[in-house]
């Protein structure tokens, strides 16, 4: 019999028992519901729901009601209450409970320090809360998940060189890389160049949000003018890919490049949903991109405002394009060769952990196949 996984679809139990990585999720679009509640109560800052248990509805809604005022004002809730060393310890060690229950083995977490100072705290001690709280959620997981930060400038702001060195100072200590996020339009990733230059000399890693909204002079400038090593949405690349009458596709010099170079695209389906960057998960252009195998992966972006997680963004693929355990441990193994961790720990997790994670769902998809037809 083969080893190779079978092309029976996953049910969405297996999708959240399969190894998951995740390159591109927000600190401060995934706290719990609850734990924004209750925070929130303990500070006395004004929540825009009277009833708890309907908190996480509101973000959603609010999140997809497609004005981007409203869309802001969810994060002013969460900001709000991410504002001392325990409330980000607290946030941080959850994040690794709810990542490892839905079967994350690898997350990148990213988020910016600049945006919880309002309490006191210096940017040192905003990474060693957040810090803290991660190593304790790892320990808590019993080593089934490896959480590592990035960390964030805003891309309207300027402080993003001390940013970047503050990476460079935690490089040893849980940071893996560097991040600009915020409105694109008006405001460039070279804006940002010293910060890029930097990191580049001190041989740091980076990923840039790029080619969300706005379109491909973003997406070239992060590349070929600061030197990203991953592109965080890309899905606008495909405006430089034509798909002809006939079938055949021709790609423009900038995707051809991006293809070329295997450069990671950190793609969040639903999130591009509810921004309007993509209509429907069958329209998203990850369908294509992974058809002409693009350096895919697959991630959540804000888990709180999209009421997602990292097993209904697969489920949602399987759904719509038919992708099996295979596809499926294409884009993880993807995503765990393009994380900011040293090679032999991507390899030790790629051998160890998600290839045996995926041969055994493969079995037990056949063995199942072989009662249903006995
Ligand atoms: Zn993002």
């Amino acid at each position: 019999m083969s080893t190779e996984p079978t092309p029976t679809p996953p049910t969405a139990d297996q999708v959240r028992r399969a190894p998951k990585v995740l390159l591109h999720d927000h600190l401060d679009g995934g706290v719990r519901p609850q734990t924004v509640a209750e925070l929130a109560h303990e500070i006395g800052h004004e929540l825009p729901v009277d009833d708890d248990s309907h908190l996480g509805q509101w973000f959603v809604e609010a999140a997809d009601s497609g004005s981007l005022v409203r869309y802001l004002e969810t994060f002013d809730h969460t900001v709000a209450v991410m504002q001392t060393g325990a409330s980000l310890e607290r946030i941080a060690r959850e994040c690794v409970e709810d990542l490892a229950a839905d079967g994350v083995v690898h997350a990148e977490i990213r988020y910016a320090p600049e945006q919880h100072l309002e309490g006191g705290l210096t940017l040192d001690e905003v990474v060693a809360a957040v810090h803290d709280g991660f190593a304790a959620g790892m320990e808590q997981a019993g080593g089934r998940i490896v959480v590592r930060q990035l960390l964030t400038a805003m891309r309207h702001q300027a402080r993003s060189r001390e940013i970047a060195e503050l990476a460079v100072d935690w490089r040893d200590r849980g940071v893996a890389g560097f991040d600009i996020a915020g409105a694109e339009d008006g405001f460039p990733p070279t804006r940002h160049l010293d910060a890029f230059e930097y990191l580049q000399r001190e041989n740091a890693h980076f990923t840039i949000h790029a080619g969300e909204a706005f379109g491909l002079p973003s997406i070239w400038q992060a590349i070929q003018w600061c030197g990203a090593d991953r592109l965080g949405h890309g899905v606008r690349l495909i405006d430089d890919i034509t798909v002809h009458d006939d079938g055949t596709v021709e790609l423009g010099r900038l995707a051809a490049y991006v293809r070329d170079m295997r450069i990671p695209l950190e793609m969040c389906p639903w999130s591009n949903i509810q921004t309007g960057a993509a209509a429907s998960i069958e329209e998203h252009p990850i369908g294509l991109l992974t058809k002409l195998r693009f350096r895919v992966t697959v991630n959540t972006d804000n888990r709180l405002m999209s009421g997602t997680s990292m097993t209904r963004e697969m489920h949602s693929l399987v759904e719509a394009f038919g992708y099996d355990l295979r596809d499926l441990q294409w884009f993880t193994i993807n995503a765990m060769k393009s994380a900011f961790l040293p090679f032999d720990e991507r390899l030790a997790i790629i051998d160890d952990v998600i290839k045996p994670g995926y041969a055994a769902l493969v079995a037990e998809s056949e063995s199942g196949s072989t009662t249903n037809q006995g």
